[in-house]
């Protein structure tokens, strides 16, 4: 089988915008609803509204004396205390009128009395018997919360499309809800491919090795909030390979790893234009992962994205996260997320070739007040030591070939 395909490479930032752009013409899987906790890492499909003012009370953020402020303007001040109102305290007690030239003894969570303003921390007092003195003064609304001044009953806390994570977990549950409707799991078909490739149960012949791609592919789309499903492992050859290929369309995404290379034996782009997919890219100006392939297959008014990524574990990694990730987030009902860049300072130099975009495993460590990131010793997108010990990816500019430790460089935090 001849290379029947018109090879379409694009730059870095042209090919992330294409996906980009892509994603958000899909539509999310359906909502279901789930209880809190199996929502974790899926996207919602309602907003979140606060069903009482948040807070419900005016909170007292310290403990201490709630005071009206304009009895300590000038300090010391004396002030008299008259009652305690703690965290939980009946409608009674935090009810209690405080006069002026009053306080009352106040905990961290407690409701602030009406009549007061404002809260001086216990660290800014003495207390002999009724008497307290009060060391620094405090304004109008110091150390308190007013009643809703995080949210008013019935606003939106959360918004569709986020992704739950414990602070959104919290929200949920601050609002009572033990049930919450989120995108479906998409469904997302993996097929390795490759002659030399036997699955993880099975003792590798001369010249195997076992497929390590799926796997981890699968665990990638369950961080990212999919439904793996492992295909078997596709020879390199075009009508099983087609047969795979069709078995893995049904499903809302299919990621193919290997064969996409320039060999006589990588088959997938033909085989897919053969099923006549769409190919919006066969390349991108990286490293790892320049033969990655983006497209589309249609079937009646319904279409699949798929990726061919290319079969050296890290490139599957990378090229994963750099073009599938949007994709799923999408199917997810995710809005779009930007890639985490941040920068660093590098620890020592290092110098590469110019022409590609690359994404270097990396440490990113040192110490809060400097942060700094290394370079690990790699032997190449096949180097799943190199990639298991990173934490980030230097990028590095196609114009620049050489580093210095100190140079601000741009880091990709997946
Ligand atoms: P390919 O992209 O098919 O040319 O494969 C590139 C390299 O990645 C070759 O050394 C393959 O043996 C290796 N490789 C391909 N698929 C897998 C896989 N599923 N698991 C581990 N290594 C793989
Ligand atoms: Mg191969």
């Amino acid at each position: 089988m001849g290379r029947a395909v018109n090879s379409k490479l694009l730059s870095f930032g042209d090919a992330r915008r294409l996906v980009e752009e892509y994603a958000l013409t899909l539509a999310p899987t359906q909502p279901e609803l789930l209880s809190l906790l199996e929502s974790y890492g899926l996207v919602l499909a309602e907003d979140l509204r606060a069903d009482l003012d948040f807070p419900p009370f005016p909170r007292s953020t310290r403990d201490g004396f709630a005071v009206r402020a304009a009895d300590v303007k000038t300090t010391p001040a004396h002030v008299r205390c008259i009652d305690e109102v703690k965290a939980g305290a009946s409608s009674e007690q935090s009810a209690v009128i405080v006069r002026e030239g009053e306080c009352v003894e106040i905990m961290t969570g407690a409701p602030v009395p009406p009549g007061v303003d404002a809260v001086v921390m216990v660290e800014f007092t003495e207390r002999t018997g009724d008497d307290v003195t009060v060391q620094r003064s405090v304004a109008a609304g110091d150390n308190v919360v007013a009643k809703g001044a995080e949210a008013k009953r019935g606003a939106v806390m959360v918004s569709r499309g986020t992704r739950v994570n414990h602070t959104i977990v919290a929200i949920a549950a601050a609002i009572g809800c033990a049930e919450v409707a989120v995108s479906r799991r998409p469904r997302v078909a993996i097929l390795a491919t490759g002659d030399e490739l036997v699955d993880l149960n099975l003792q590798p012949g001369p010249n195997e090795i076992r497929n390590s791609n799926s796997y981890s592919l699968a665990a990638q789309v369950l961080a990212a909030g999919g439904e793996p499903m492992i295909l078997p492992v596709a020879r390199d050859e075009p009508v099983e390979l087609a047969l795979l290929l069709r078995k893995g369309l049904e499903a809302d995404l299919l990621l193919i790893t290997g064969g996409v290379s320039m060999g006589k034996y990588d088959l997938v782009e033909q085989v897919l234009a053969s099923l006549d997919a769409r190919l919006f890219f066969t390349g991108v100006e990286i490293q790892p992962g320049r033969p990655v392939v983006f497209g589309e297959v249609k079937s009646g008014e319904e279409s699949t994205p798929f990726f061919g990524l290319p079969g050296n574990p890290v490139s599957t990694m990378v090229t994963f996260q750099l073009f599938a990730r949007p994709v799923l987030d999408a199917l997810s009902g995710s809005t779009p997320q930007p890639l985490n860049f941040a920068q660093a300072q590098l620890k020592s130099d290092f110098s590469t070739r110019t022409g590609l975009t690359r994404f270097l495993p990396a440490r990113l460590g040192g110490t809060h007040e400097r942060p700094e990131v290394e370079l690990l010793r790699w032997q190449g997108s096949g180097d799943l030591m190199a990639a298991s010990q990173a934490n980030c990816y230097i990028v590095v500019p196609p114009t620049q070939d050489r580093f210095c430790a100190g140079d601000a460089v741009t880091i990709l935090l997946f």
